[in-house]
C-alpha cells in the first residue's frame, strides 16, 4: 500500500487554528464536506450520497449533499455553493469531467480539497485524490460474462454481437468500454464474434449522459437495419439503466421468448429491478460495485486530509486527468449473475432477501 504525503498546508493550518480557539479536535470536527453527485435517477448514486452522509457523520464532519439531476450548470452551481460557504472538503462525481476547470480553481485559492469521486475530473491541476473502482476490471468483468456465457472460451460460434459505451463525457466510459474490448476484440478478429452492425469505437457506440431511452432507441435502430434475418446473440450494456432500455427493445421484436431466447445482456451497478431482470432471465449479468466501500474510503481521505496526515492511495500511475496523474485508491468489482447474486448481495447485507421476493 502506498502512502502518499498531502501538502494541504493551508488547510492543515486552519484546522489547527479552529482547534486552538475552541475546544479541540471537536471543533476540528465540526468541518463540512461538500458532497455533490450527478443524480437521483439511478439507485447507484442515491446509495453513493447516503452512504457518504451516514460515515462522514459517524466521523463527526458535517455534511452538504446535492443532486444536480445531470445538469450540467445545475452542478457547477452547487459546487460553486459550497466553496462559498466554507466547505473544507469536495468529494465531487462528475456529470461532466470536462466542466469544472473553473470552479476547482477558486476551491483551490481557499485551501479547499477536492476528491473526485467513482468518476475522473478532468483537464484541472486543482484535483487532489480519487476514489474509484477498478474502471478497466468493470469492463474486463462484463465482457468476460459474455465470453462465458457464450462458451467462446470452448471455441463455440461464430455469435453476433452489439456493442453499447457509455456517456463520452465519464472517463470511466472509455476504460469499461476498452476493458471489454481487450476481452472481445480476439474474438472479433478471429471472426468468432460478429458485429452485426459493424459499429465499434466509442465514437460510434456512445451513450449520452448513460441514458436508457436514447439506447433503446439506438437498439431499435440496430435491430430493424441489421437483424431482420438473423439473431443478436449478445449485447455489452456498460451500466444496467441502458441494459433495460435494450432489453425493451429486444422484447419488442420478440426476443425472450422459447423459440427467440434473449441475448445475454451485461450490465453495471446492481440495481434491483436489474437483479430481477436477472432472476427473470431477461438480463444475463451484473456488476456490483459495493458504495460501502466506496464511502468509506473517500472518508478515509477527508479524515486524513483533515488531520494532515498521509492519504492512503494503491494507484499512481493509471488516471491522468489530462493535466496530472492523479493519485487514486481502487476498489474491485465483482460479477454478480443468476449463480451468485445471494453470496454477493444478500448475504454481505447490501440489499435484503425480501426486497427480490
Ligand atoms: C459509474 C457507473 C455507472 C455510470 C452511470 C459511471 O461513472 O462508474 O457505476 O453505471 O456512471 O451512472
Amino acid at each position: 500500500m502506498l502512502k502518499l504525503k498531502t501538502t494541504i498546508m493551508a488547510f492543515a493550518l486552519a484546522g489547527l487554528a479552529v482547534a486552538a480557539s475552541n475546544s479541540g479536535a471537536l471543533a476540528q470536527a465540526k468541518a463540512t464536506i461538500g458532497i455533490a453527485m450527478p443524480t437521483k435517477s439511478s439507485a447507484r448514486w442515491i446509495d453513493d450520497g447516503n452512504n457518504m452522509v451516514k460515515v462522514l457523520k459517524e466521523r463527526g464532519y458535517n455534511t452538504d449533499l446535492q443532486y444536480a439531476e445531470d445538469d450540467i450548470p445545475n452542478q457547477l452551481s452547487q459546487i460553486e455553493n459550497m466553496v462559498t460557504k466554507g466547505a473544507k472538503v469536495l468529494v465531487i462525481a462528475a456529470i461532466d469531467g470536462t466542466t469544472l476547470s473553473d470552479v476547482l480553481k477558486q476551491a483551490k485559492a481557499k485551501g479547499i480539497t477536492v476528491i473526485a469521486y467513482d468518476r475522473l475530473i478532468r483537464d484541472t491541476p486543482n484535483l487532489d485524490y480519487y476514489a474509484t473502482f477498478d474502471n478497466f476490471q468493470v469492463g474486463v468483468l462484463q465482457a468476460q460474462s459474455i465470453e462465458k456465457a457464450l462458451g467462446l472460451k470452448e471455441g463455440k460460434g461464430p455469435f453476433n454481437i452489439e456493442l453499447f459505451g457509455g456517456s463520452p463525457d465519464d472517463n470511466n466510459a472509455y476504460f469499461f468500454y476498452d476493458g471489454a474490448m481487450s476481452v472481445l476484440k480476439p474474438y472479433i478478429d478471429s471472426g468468432k464474434l460478429v458485429v452485426g452492425s459493424g459499429q465499434m469505437g466509442m465514437d460510434k457506440v456512445s451513450t449520452l449522459r448513460w441514458d436508457g431511452a436514447t439506447a433503446q432507441a439506438r437498439m431499435d435502430n440496430l435491430l430493424s437495419a441489421f437483424y431482420g434475418k438473423k439473431r443478436v446473440d449478445a449485447v455489452l450494456s456498460p451500466y444496467d439503466g441502458l441494459s433495460i432500455g435494450i432489453i425493451s427493445s429486444l422484447k419488442g421484436v420478440g426476443y425472450g421468448s422459447k423459440d427467440q431466447p434473449m441475448p445475454y445482456v451485461s450490465g453495471q451497478d446492481a440495481e434491483v429491478p436489474s437483479i430481477k431482470a436477472i432472476l427473470r432471465g431477461d438480463q444475463y449479468s451484473t456488476i456490483f460495485k459495493d458504495t460501502r466501500d466506496l464511502a468509506k474510503v473517500t472518508a478515509d481521505m477527508v479524515d486524513a486530509v483533515s488531520n494532515g496526515k498521509e492519504v492512503t492511495v494503491n494507484d499512481t500511475k493509471t488516471y491522468n486527468n489530462g493535466v496530472k496523474v492523479v493519485p487514486s485508491y481502487l476498489l474491485k468489482p465483482v460479477v454478480v449473475d443468476k449463480t451468485n447474486w445471494e453470496k454477493v448481495l444478500i448475504d454481505s447485507g447490501y440489499y435484503k432477501k425480501a426486497q427480490f421476493d
